[in-house]
């Protein structure tokens, strides 16, 4: 099964995807975790996403994009399927998935729409931490550390992502409005969109998502 996370900047993709990828032996894609480990290479590319994901909080063009996302690909065997999560995130990029995946026989079967408020995703990003060794997220309102600033996991330091600042966060949710909600009109027009609430604790919209996606057939 090949399955689209969408929604804004704080919806907790991640955290769902990491939950499906387990309960149900997904593959797993973060657009946001390839482009982090790029930015930190010393290479034109490098300084190029480094600059756009970290300084000025916009999307990486669609034709790098499309590039980094099918060199994964082309890497990986699809049959037990996998979730995307941060890709595609323009409708240029959703389409031209559909394409890279119908070459391999493939179709997009779910896209999951985590529908939270946009007051709910400033107020998430803005208290979100992450442990600078081990990368465990924390949220300070709703999941905090025992200790402050000190990770649970592994003692490492919890910092902010360089781009959870307020003007960052902004141009990130701005971009999604613009550029990624209307994949949600493209899924319905397609009959493809799951629209969960995203807005419930995490393991209520988890378990709801695997009993949707169950009913819809594992391994289709
Ligand atoms: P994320 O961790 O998913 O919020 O991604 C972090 C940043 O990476 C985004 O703010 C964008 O700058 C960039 N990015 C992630 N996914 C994409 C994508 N599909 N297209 C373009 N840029 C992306």
């Amino acid at each position: 099964m090949i399955v689209l996370l969408i929604g804004p900047q704080g919806s907790g993709k991640g955290e769902q995807a990491a939950r499906l990828v387990k309960k149900m032996n997904l593959l797993y894609f973060a657009a946001g975790d390839l482009l982090r480990d790029l930015a930190q290479e010393n290479s034109k590319t490098g300084r190029q996403i480094n600059q756009i994901i970290n300084i000025d909080g916009k999307l990486i063009p669609d034709d790098l994009m499309n590039q980094l996302v099918f060199g994964f690909l082309d890497e990986q065997n699809l049959s037990s399927g996998i979730v995307f999560d941060g890709y595609p995130r323009t409708s240029y990029q959703f389409e031209e998935l559909e394409k890279y995946l119908e070459g391999i026989g493939k179709k997009i079967d779910k896209v999951v729409y985590l529908k939270i408020s946009e007051q709910t995703a400033i107020t998430r990003l803005a208290s979100r931490r992450i442990c600078s060794q081990c990368k465990a997220v924390y949220n300070l309102v709703t999941d905090p550390p025992e200790k402050e600033g000190v990770c649970d996991e592994c003692g490492g330091t919890l910092t902010q992502r360089p781009d959870e600042n307020p003007e960052a966060i902004r141009a990130r949710l701005n971009a999604y409005y613009q550029l990624t909600e209307p994949l949600i009109g493209q899924a319905r027009a397609r009959g493809i969109l799951e629209e969960v609430d995203g807005e419930r604790p995490i393991e209520v919209i988890s378990e709801d998502l695997v009993k949707r996606l169950t009913s819809f057939g594992v391994g289709k």
